[in-house]
């Protein structure tokens, strides 16, 4: 039976991608106008396949998608962009793969965000070109943060909610922000993070990119951002696991309740 294709087109950047069979692969792709898009990309991996260059991971590319049942099919594609400078330098190269990662465990599928296929392409350029590349991975974070409704409390203590002051407060995944030293617990999970930090944070935040380049970040000012972000992105991310898992709890236990539910509607009538 002839099937009615619905075909679409969208630049788009490869997050990931995973064997299928013997010759296809399924791509994971970030489109600038669809989000996030799983698509199956047939014969691949045969060597006379000519979409096979342009579907790596970290590319650019146009892509010519059609609706599939289940996952959508690759018809087209050709490279905007190959980032070979990210391939040929394996600290660029991991950097450019976490922030992909990073992209793909926060965002669902389906859910457009011109804003975020924009974040990672100025991400992807940045490590790509700019010799002091660390600035652009925090930038990144904190971006992908602040979009996703995690902005961490910067100015006030996330406990007393006293203003901060410029001396070594402590950093709380966990808490969202900062904490102040009266109000750190020891039950609670946090660091020691310098005046420093936190002002860079503060930049990293409300500033452009430009503004963040322009600052000298040393090694040992850089591990501290570095931790205190990752720890919590980490932290976010652990959540919105266990707060699927929760909505999938509930969703098994939703047919008893939506009877007792029909049953109490039932019952004035
Ligand atoms: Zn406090």
């Amino acid at each position: 039976m002839p099937q009615q294709l619905r075909v679409y087109v969208t630049p788009a950047i490869v997050l990931r991608q995973r064997k299928l069979g013997d010759a296809d692969k399924i791509l994971t792709l970030y489109t600038a106008t669809f989000g996030k898009v799983d698509a199956v990309v047939k014969g691949v991996r045969k060597t006379k396949s000519r979409m096979a260059g342009h579907v790596e991971p970290l590319t650019q590319a146009n892509f010519q998608l059609a609706k599939g049942k289940t996952l959508d099919i690759v018809t087209q594609v050709e490279t905007i962009e190959p980032f070979q400078a990210l391939r040929g330098d394996l600290e660029r190269m991991s950097r450019a793969l976490y922030a992909c990662e990073l992209l793909d465990k926060f965002t669902e599928t389906h859910e457009p965000n011109f804003e975020l296929y924009r974040l990672l392409l100025d991400t992807l350029s940045r490590l790509a070109t700019r010799d002091h590349f660390e600035v652009a991975v925090r930038f990144y974070e904190m971006a992908l943060l602040d979009a996703m409704g995690y902005r961490p409390e910067l100015e006030e203590c996330v406990t007393c909610r006293k203003r901060l002051t410029a001396i070594t407060n402590y950093w709380t995944a966990a808490g969202g922000g900062v904490v102040c030293a009266s109000c750190r617990t020891d039950e609670t999970a946090v660091r020691p993070i310098s005046a420093n930090a936190v002002k860079l944070l503060r930049l990293l935040l409300h500033g452009r990119f430009s503004d963040a380049a322009r600052v000298t970040i040393d090694a040992g000012l850089n591990a501290e951002l570095e931790r205190a972000l990752l720890e919590y992105v980490r932290w976010v991310l652990e959540r919105d696991v266990r707060s699927t898992a929760f909505i999938d709890t509930l969703r098994k236990r939703r047919p008893s309740r939506a009877r007792t539910m029909a049953a109490a509607g039932d019952a004035p009538a």
